[in-house]
């Protein structure tokens, strides 16, 4: 079937655009996220681009909070829901199968790791991630009988009740929360491999210690990349150990990929970096190319849930599953994993070159298109976020005086032969600067991290090269501006806060 042009949006003038704006922030709510920060009207998409109500075209790296693999109304995306539209086939039938069901798992089932796949069993879930990261929550409690769940520093699940338990932040007796490992915040100090064998250790330990209070736990909860947690990929060696560590003792291992999921960082599921097989897969984003679909996969012998442990309504969103299935395929056969891969390390390198430049960066890190750049306050290390500069130079001993290119590492006085590693505190209002200043110049970008002040990029997995340049060139600009407004004068004011 030829792939019809879409019929043009109805557009807004630009005056009623802004009357758009205020309405939503009249009516909507106080908990409204990224509305706040990106105060567009989006009205067309193709691709990487968004057009806004004003006629302003931005380049998108957000991409729905890394859901849009092919970026916006991808041709086969919107032939394969036409496809449905047009074959008269229902749209809602609870979990009842159906050809377009049983087309969406045979192809989701074609690209997982194949010693899951031999085995695997597929729950439909409510249409969010956070409903399937229940799921796989109940489901592990149900099949080992226990309760406790360990999950780690940083991490994000969603905001239904369990997942929201999972996630860092939270405070329940059921989790046992534990170290993630990272280089720039490493908490012992050291980063790099040792950092994460001693977070891996410290894992170990409390498992096996009798009295560390951790009981038998129903299942260990990870991603492979954190995503909402600031950009933090795992490293692969310690990814082996958590599989080791939860394999030798019966707790089945949860993946949290539904942010990494289909090709994001430059392989097809980011466990396979690193080859583990996790016992449950949560996916969601991504595989409903575009359109709200969440599924549990599993091994079988954890099946043991009865009839109806996890039902809902919504389980069986037909263009969700067409439009996912279509998206799974083209990305399997354009290998635009491997295109993530390639594109993915370019921006990275692009971005630690512009890193060079600005003190202001404390570390770039990503996998494939899944990238991060770190702000922070290059004036001390050690200080919390929000202490300011100036606050933690008077805290600060002279010797603790960090240069700028140092970013961090540095090296006071020690009374014990670790070394000590102190990272710059982290800038939330720079990095909500440069998200602004993106926006002035046309680039939708996403912040995340422990305090907002990691610029996240999520760009699709089709972004060309010349788009690839712009973005680095758009966020150049917009750090520079951010940047400048954000250095104190000799008097110590910011320009921001001259008249
Ligand atoms: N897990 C991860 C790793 C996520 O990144 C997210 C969403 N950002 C979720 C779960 C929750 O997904 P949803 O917002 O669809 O509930």
């Amino acid at each position: 079937m030829a792939v019809t042009e879409p019929a043009p949006a109805v557009v807004p003038a630009a005056h009623e655009a802004a009357g758009i704006l205020r309405r939503q922030s009249a009516r909507e709510s106080a908990a409204r996220t990224y509305a706040r920060a990106l105060p567009i009207v989006p009205v067309r998409a193709r691709g990487m681009t968004i057009e806004g109500a004003d006629g302003q075209r931005y380049l998108d790296c957000l991409s729905g909070a890394g859901t849009l693999a092919l970026g916006h109304n991808h041709p086969v995306v919107l032939e394969s829901i036409r496809t449905v539209l047009d074959s008269g086939a229902p749209l809602h039938v609870l979990d009842l199968a159906t050809p377009v069901k049983d087309a969406f798992t045979t192809e989701l089932f074609r690209t997982l790791p194949p010693a899951l796949a031999d085995r695997a069993r597929i729950q439909f879930c409510g249409p969010a991630g956070t409903d399937a990261v229940e799921a796989a929550l109940k489901l592990a409690r149900t099949a080992t009988g226990r309760e406790g769940l360990l999950a780690f520093t940083g991490a994000y699940h969603g905001m239904t009740a369990g997942a929201l338990e999972a996630s860092g932040g939270a405070r329940d007796v059921r989790v046992a929360r534990l170290p993630y490992p990272q280089d720039y915040r490493c908490p012992f100090g050291i980063g790099g491999p040792r950092g994460a064998e001693l977070a891996a250790r410290w894992t170990e330990n409390l498992l096996d210690d009798t009295k560390s209070g951790v009981p038998a736990p129903a299942a260990m909860i990870l991603e492979p990349v954190q995503g909402e947690g600031g950009v933090l990929p795992a490293p692969d060696a310690w990814l082996r150990r958590m599989r080791e560590i939860t394999a030798a003792r019966g707790i089945p291992l949860i993946a949290d990929e539904v942010q990494t999921g289909v090709g994001r960082t430059g392989a097809f599921w980011a466990v396979e970096h690193s080859g583990i097989v996790p016992d449950v897969l949560v996916l969601s984003k991504a595989i409903g190319g575009s359109l709200p679909l969440a599924v549990v996969v599993y091994r079988d012998d954890l099946d043991v849930w009865p009839p109806g442990a996890h039902a809902g309504t919504f389980r069986g969103n037909q263009l969700a599953m067409a439009a996912g299935a279509a998206t799974l395929a083209y990305v399997r056969e354009n290998r635009l994993a491997d295109r993530a891969a390639v594109l993915g390390g370019r921006m990275l390198a692009g971005l630690r070159s512009l890193a060079a430049d600005h003190p202001c960066v404390g570390e770039v890190r990503g996998l494939g298109l899944m990238l991060g750049v770190e702000l922070v306050d290059p004036g001390e290390p050690g200080a919390g976020a929000g202490e300011s500069g100036a606050a933690a130079r008077r805290r600060a001993s002279p010797q603790q005086h960090a240069l700028p290119h140092q970013r961090g590492h540095q090296t006071p006085p020690q009374s014990h032969d670790l070394p000590d590693t102190r990272p710059h505190p982290a800038a939330p209002e720079l990095a909500a600067a440069v998200q602004r200043e993106c926006l002035r110049r046309g680039l939708i970008v996403e912040l995340g991290g422990r305090h907002s002040s990691v610029v996240r990029l999520l760009p699709p997995l089709t972004i060309t090269d010349d788009q690839a340049t712009a973005v680095l060139d758009r966020l150049a600009d917009a750090l520079a501006a951010a940047e400048h407004s954000h250095r104190p004068a000799a008097d110590g004011r910011l320009p921001s806060d001259r008249p």
